[in-house]
């Protein structure tokens, strides 16, 4: 399987400015932040896209939410509101393929997407 800048980062051969750490996630703040938070939340599992979740990811997929919602009450924005983007392939823009939720707070988000 490909490997990615995220795979550096969950190696630690790059640095990031990691927010949270256990066995299965990762949470970093973004490079290049689209908001006043801006985390992404990631598994450890290479999974490139959306696309590739399996059944048996079922449970993993749902402590990805899980450990951004703690993330998102950690981070003070849990009342204010916040954003969730996962990006598929190229038409959604996705650059690293390797799963990835954003997390995305602290300002005020227009809809619908541009
Ligand atoms: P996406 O377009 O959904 O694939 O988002 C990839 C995100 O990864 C972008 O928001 C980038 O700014 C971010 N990114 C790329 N490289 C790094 C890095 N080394 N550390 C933190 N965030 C990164």
């Amino acid at each position: 399987m490909a490997d990615t800048i995220f795979s550096k980062i969950i190696r630690k051969e790059i640095p990031a400015d990691i927010v949270y750490e256990d066995d299965e996630f990762l949470a970093f703040r973004d490079i290049a932040p689209q908001a006043p938070v801006h985390i992404l939340v990631i598994p450890k599992k290479e999974i490139p896209t959306v696309n590739d979740i399996e059944e048996e990811d079922a449970n993993l997929i749902g402590r990805l939410f899980l450990v951004a919602k703690q993330l998102a009450s950690k981070l003070g924005i849990s009342e204010s509101g916040y954003r969730l983007v996962i990006n598929c392939n190229k038409d959604a823009g996705q650059a690293v393929y390797h799963l990835h939720l954003h997390l995305l707070g602290g300002r005020k988000f227009s809809w619908p997407p541009g």
